[in-house]
């Protein structure tokens, strides 16, 4: 029996996750539930998990009575205050942006085990975070499906070095548009991705591909690859979910049905592999797998996030502070699709990279992005 700490319980990832535990009880018991404002979603999840502690970015109205005895956080910085008040064996790190960055960082500090769904943490504080996990040993379990896709092929690497790291890509709800068309996406268009169903902002950076980017980042960070050693190819159906060449030529892929119960139910259970009703492949009924270049002129975005992890520096937390600032007023319905490249690209290009030396640098930056992509947008911080 493990203790884990499901940190966005209420998102995407987090229900999820939360579905392992519900079919195995005997094997995990959550222990610390957050969300950000989501209370009556969180209210429903304590209910039913009972967990020893829970955490909300808020302050809700009220707390229902039959929950009440559980520990209760409240505000900002109530992720971590849980996570430390209950110290559980595994934290699943589901929370979307670089809002995750300090409970990872927190978690690397009281947990046995680090489920990293949360990229951006790594895109913002790759460095710092991976230097925390060497040297409290604690191991960094990949949650997307295309970076547990390489983690378990990399099972057969037996020290043998690897040539290239080969990331698949579903193309996005936005692959097969004309680029006259693209920019006036609607927030509609945008979140009708072909294969997964994710939350909303991970969704829209599929169709910009600049989660690809933020992959590539990823991947340099959990596998200590350079950029030059990550491709990135287009794979519509999405059943490879990536790829590892090593030195003879030989490429081993892992596949499956796209269901990101997999890829988290195998951080949950590494090294146990631990069924659900996942959908077996069924090959003949493909027919074919596709695979494609990416198109660098329709998706700008995808280049602009391996050229900022080739600059260092704050450029990748440049980026991504761009990107968060831009999706939130794209999914509020303040700009068109098309400017969300745009800002990113005029944000990275009117700031100085400075040198990462701590999470407060880190911090720092990604306010100074934001501040500069709010006013690319003509808005407001
Ligand atoms: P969702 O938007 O569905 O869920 C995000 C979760 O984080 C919610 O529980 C939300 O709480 C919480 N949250 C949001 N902002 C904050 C904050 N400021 N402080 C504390 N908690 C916060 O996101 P996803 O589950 O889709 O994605 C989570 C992470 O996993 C992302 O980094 C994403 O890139 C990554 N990922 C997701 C995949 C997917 O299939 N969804 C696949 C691979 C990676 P509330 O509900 O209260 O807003």
């Amino acid at each position: 029996m493990r203790t884990i700490a499901i940190l966005g319980a209420t998102g995407s990832i987090g229900t999820q996750a939360l579905d392992i535990v519900r079919r195995y009880p005997d094997r995990f018991r959550a222990d610390c539930l957050t969300a950000n404002t989501n209370a009556e979603k969180l209210f429903e999840l304590v209910r039913e998990f009972q967990p020893t502690a829970a955490a909300l970015n808020v302050v809700p109205d009220y707390i229902p009575e039959d929950i009440r005895p559980v520990q209760w956080f409240f505000g900002p910085d109530a992720t971590v205050r849980a996570l430390a008040a209950t110290q559980p064996d595994d934290a699943l790190c589901a929370i979307v942006g670089i809002a995750g960055l300090d409970a990872v960082m927190r978690a690397l500090d009281v947990c046995e085990r680090v489920l990293l769904a949360n990229k951006e943490a790594l895109v913002t504080g790759g460095d710092l975070v991976t230097a925390k996990a060497a040297e409290r040993s604690v191991p960094l379990l990949p949650v997307d499906s295309e970076h547990s896709a390489i983690f378990q092929c990399l099972q057969a690497r037996h020290d043998n070095p690897v040539r290239r790291l080969l990331l698949t890509c579903s193309g996005g709800a936005l692959r097969d548009w004309k680029k006259r068309d693209m920019y006036a996406a609607t927030v509609r268009d945008v979140l009708a991705h072909p294969t997964w169903n994710m939350g909303g902002k991970i969704t829209v950076d599929c169709a910009t591909m600049v989660n690809k980017g933020l992959e590539v980042i990823e991947a340099h960070h959990l596998f200590a690859m350079p950029a030059e050693k990550i491709d990135v190819v287009i794979h519509p159906q999405s059943v490879v979910h990536s790829m590892v060449e090593f030195e003879d030529g030989a490429v081993l892929a892992q596949m499956g049905m796209p269901d990101m119960r997999g890829p988290i139910g195998y951080a949950m259970g590494y090294p146990r592999r631990l069924p659900y009703d996942a959908k077996p492949l069924d090959f003949a009924a493909l027919g074919h797998l596709d695979f494609a270049a990416p198109d660098h002129d329709r998706f700008p975005c995808l280049g602009m996030a391996i050229e900022a992890l080739k600059t260092g520096g704050s450029a990748p937390v440049i980026l991504n502070g761009a990107n968060e600032a831009a999706v939130g007023a794209f999914l509020r319905g303040q700009i068109p699709f098309g400017r969300i490249a745009e800002v990113i690209d005029a944000t990275l290009q009117a700031l100085p990279v400075r040198p990462i030396a701590s999470i407060a640098d880190v911090h720092a930056a990604d306010e100074e992005a934001r501040e500069r992509a709010f006013m690319e947008l003509g808005m407001r911080n």
